[in-house]
């Protein structure tokens, strides 16, 4: 289910870009931009779904079986269907008209490219990520809205969670609570439900399996959803009773360094200096070499998007830049931890989306 947003108005500016980049024609097809820019979600199948936009009437190619699943937004898009006989390539290239140069969607298919390659041979082709992108990276307030509800859905898992038994279950069977939880507290769609115990958890993308949790283990529990398609990510750390001295000092210094990221945002800083700072406390405290990803990435219709907040980075943030902050430590046969929260830039600094607590969980 999508919101309704000013699709004419976002298309407007990306046609602005593109006069601005000497692009003729954009192509979107399967992947977020397409619902981005004209509120439907492509199927990811074999057959060709793509919206040509040149510089007059854009115009939505759609398989004519998938047409009933498209709503008409005459203001915004022309629709053109395709027959089972037809070639769907052919008809894209007739409306593009020749153009000197196309920026085309990260996710197209690379056979429908080629295609278009061999029917228009002497265009060029470039990304389309560099024009929709700065387009999509300042969430506009209506998205804003939905990430808020995402994410106060995602806390209210995490304050069941915390009064759940974790000791005697498997992996398994958290990692499916999570995911049921996921969907009762609002989202559409759970997509994620990592949960990784004791020495698993130093594997930051663990696939929850058939490890029976027992007192003693840390447990890092990342996991999120779709709402209204708007995605929510959030990770806690639990602990099965009382925690080791080395285990209660690793996680203050990391929800040391997790506040100062979160403290650091403001308009104006650099994406890679939140980056530095989470990663100098970490580094300071001797557990650099265990902080193995970047700090963070962009929310919104995807789960990871821009902007990425890591070293080199150097786009500065701006109000209405939605990301995580998610450092970790993660020490190999031993144990891992990771804070991980949404924030918002705004005018004086950071609205942070997640709000459950972020002490060490304890739970039985
Ligand atoms: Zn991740
Ligand atoms: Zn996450
Ligand atoms: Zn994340």
């Amino acid at each position: 289910m999508m919101a309704e947003f000013d699709y004419e108005g976002r298309l407007g500016r990306l046609r602005r870009g593109m006069a601005e980049s000497g692009v003729d024609v954009v192509l979107l097809s399967v992947g977020s931009d397409l619902p981005y820019f004209a509120g439907y979600e492509a199927m990811p199948l074999e057959r060709l779904t793509m919206l040509v936009v040149p510089a007059g009437e854009a115009v939505l190619v759609v398989p004519e079986l998938e047409a009933p699943r498209v709503q008409a937004r005459p203001d915004v898009f022309a629709i053109k269907t395709f027959g089972e006989n037809e070639d769907p390539v052919a008809l894209v290239a007739d409306l593009a008209r020749q153009p000197v140069t196309v920026a085309i969607g990260d996710h197209t298919w690379a056979r429908f490219l080629i295609g278009l390659q061999e029917r228009l041979p002497h265009t060029c082709y470039l990304p389309a990520t560099p024009l929709t992108r700065t387009i999509r990276v300042v969430k506009e307030p209506g998205e804003l809205g939905l990430l808020r509800l995402a994410a106060a859905a995602a806390d209210r898992v995490v304050d069941r969670l915390r009064r759940m038994r974790f000791s005697g279950r498997s992996e398994r069977e958290l990692s499916a609570l999570v995911r049921a939880m996921t969907v009762e507290e609002g989202h559409d769609l759970a997509t994620f439900h990592i949960v990784a115990s004791g020495p698993n958890g130093a594997s930051p993308h663990h696939e929850p399996g058939e490890r029976v949790m027992a007192p003693g283990d840390a447990v890092v529990v990342d996991f999120g959803g779709r709402l209204s398609g708007y995605c929510s990510d959030t990770t806690r750390t639990f602990h099965i009773g009382e925690p080791s001295t080395q285990v209660r000092e690793a996680y203050a210094v990391l929800a040391a360094a997790q506040e100062a990221g979160r403290r650091a945002v403001e308009p104006g800083v650099t994406a890679e200096s939140i980056d530095r700072i989470t990663r100098s406390l970490l580094t300071q405290a001797g557990f650099g070499r265990h902080f193995i990803h970047r700090t963070g990435h962009g929310i919104g219709l995807d789960g990871h998007e821009d902007p990425y907040i890591v070293e080199g980075n150097r786009e500065q943030l701006l109000p209405g830049m939605a990301f995580s902050i998610e450092p970790g430590i993660y020490v190999p046969g031993r144990f891992g931890m990771r804070i991980e929260d949404i924030v918002v830039v705004t005018n004086g600094g950071a609205e942070e989306l997640n709000n459950s607590s972020r002490e060490l969980l304890i739970v039985d």
